[in-house]
């Protein structure tokens, strides 16, 4: 792979959580790593050791020992950054946390960037660019089919087949290229009717990767929910109800839920995300106008709306023009009633044989049908160890921008245009694929795309 290599100085991070903890891991990589812990360590040479072996001694300086450590020794290439590695299991304290890596900066290592082990298994031809993004995202999964669909993406998911299309491709394009350094001679290399061939199978193998971001994007993202209500209906207190802690502004006076508030739940595996709402109430009040427009903003485009009357201040009638205006937004939608413990006799055997899941917000009566019925109104299907999705708008993008070109590509090849043009949207074709796997990349991508790692990662 032609990619420019790192510089390759050693670099050292804490790669577990900042704070007190049983153990913690301090992760170095380079060159050097192994003969800069040699200088620390007391143990055996680590130099000496077989990589993937286990040590234990004592890291400082002088007459100092800082702690006893385990230390991992990684040669390379067999390393997750394919460079010389050392891990150095310590104990969890922040003090020693920063004395040990005090000490390694003082023997030749330097603080590593975030995303820098990472970005340095990319260099170093570890995995292409979009595993090492599956790297980031199966990091901060937050349900378990956003973490299996990051493993499969990682471990290789649409790479290979991209890579290997890609070079079917490459090889049309050169053979066209070729025809034209032929200028004036009738000469065919490339078989148009083959070339149409296969740009068919990477256009249905793209087809269905962009088909699949539909769910991708839901499961890495959560899916959007609004809960909705008049004011005091209850809808702050639902939400802390469901969150289990107080993230939300309850109050006594109407309307006082001011700003969206997001957050997230999940349930059965999938993530979904809140945006507490102001009430559907009109308003004079400016900021609470502000509030009640992006309610609405937020119903138009949330995936689930949870609906919540009021039992306790409300009639048959008026129960009946809110819904009417809530089927008008035309998206799904729960009707909770909320305060059931307080609702009339009257009211309940009123609304009786409606679609109503009854529940009381403060005293958590009823959340846990409420939540089923969350649940049952989305379609997510479990990922399976193997399945191929594309979770990630960048690569999204790309793939659709790729198909765009070729699009172009069999237009071209439908009304014989000259090979010249043709071979002009097959490399753009190209480049959009190489910006998938990262054969093609520029700095800034990079840099964009490391910096949204951790530290130590
Ligand atoms: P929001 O304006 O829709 O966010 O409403 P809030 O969550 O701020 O609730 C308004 C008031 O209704 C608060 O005083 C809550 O304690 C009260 N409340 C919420 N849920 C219930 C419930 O199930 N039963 C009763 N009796 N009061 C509730």
């Amino acid at each position: 792979m032609s990619r420019t290599r790192l510089a390759d100085d050693t670099i050292i991070a804490l790669a577990t959580p900042q704070g007190v903890s049983g153990l913690a891991v301090i992760r170095l990589s380079g060159k050097d790593s192994i003969d800069i812990t040699d200088k620390v360590f007391a143990g055996k040479r680590l130099i000496d050791q077989p990589t993937h072996s286990v040590h234990f001694g004592t890291i400082g300086e002088q007459n100092k020992i800082i702690d006893e450590v385990l230390v991992t020794v990684f040669k390379e290439p067999n390393s997750f950054t394919k460079e010389n590695s050392a891990e150095i299991s310590c104990h969890g304290s922040p003090v020693i946390i920063r004395q040990i890596i005090k000490l390694f900066l003082k023997n030749g290592a330097r603080l590593a960037e975030p995303g820098e082990f990472t970005k340095r298994a990319f260099m170093n031809g570890r995995f292409d660019l979009a595993q090492a993004e599956a790297v980031a995202d199966l990091i901060h999964a937050e349900n378990d089919n956003a973490r299996q669909a990051a493993l499969n993406q990682m471990r290789g998911g649409f790479s290979n087949e991209i890579t290997h299309l890609r070079e079917e491709l490459i090889h049309f394009a050169s053979l066209i290229e070729l025809e034209l350094d032929f200028g004036e001679e009738d000469v065919e290399f490339a078989k148009r009717d083959d070339l149409l061939l296969l740009v068919g199978k990477v256009q249905s193998y793209l087809t269905r990767l962009i088909a699949s971001f539909d769910q991708g994007n839901v499961i890495k993202n959560g899916i959007p929910t609004v809960i909705a209500g008049k004011p005091n209906a209850g809808k702050s207190t639902l939400l802390n109800a469901l969150l289990n802690e107080e993230k939300a502004i309850v109050s006594e006076i109407p309307g006082t839920t001011r700003d969206v508030i997001e957050d997230e739940i999940t349930l059965g595996g999938v993530t979904f995300r809140f945006m507490d709402t102001a009430g559907l109430r009109e308003t004079q009040d400016v900021i609470e106008a502000l509030g009640v427009s992006r309610t609405h903003e937020r119903m138009k485009i949330a995936a689930l709306i949870l609906y919540l009357f009021d039992l306790s201040n409300t009639t048959i009638e008026e129960i009946a023009i809110e819904e009417a205006r809530l089927k008008a937004i035309g998206r799904p939608y729960i009707k909770v009633g909320n305060k059931v413990d307080k609702a009339s006799k009257q009211l309940l055997s009123a609304i009786n044989d409606q679609d109503f899941v009854l529940i009381s917000a403060s005293s958590k009566t009823n959340l846990e049908t409420l939540k089923k019925e969350i649940l049952s109104k989305v379609n997510i299907q479990e990922v399976k160890q193997g399945d191929v999705l594309v979770t990630n708008l960048r690569h999204y993008q790309k793939l659709t921008e790729t198909n765009e070109a070729l699009e172009r590509v069999v237009t071209g090849l439908n009304s014989g245009i000259t090979g010249d043009f043709l071979a002009m949207d097959i490399r753009q074709a190209l480049h959009f694929l190489g910006e998938i796997t990262g054969t093609i990349t520029s700095d800034d991508l990079l840099e964009n795309i490391f910096a949204n790692f951790c530290i130590g990662k």
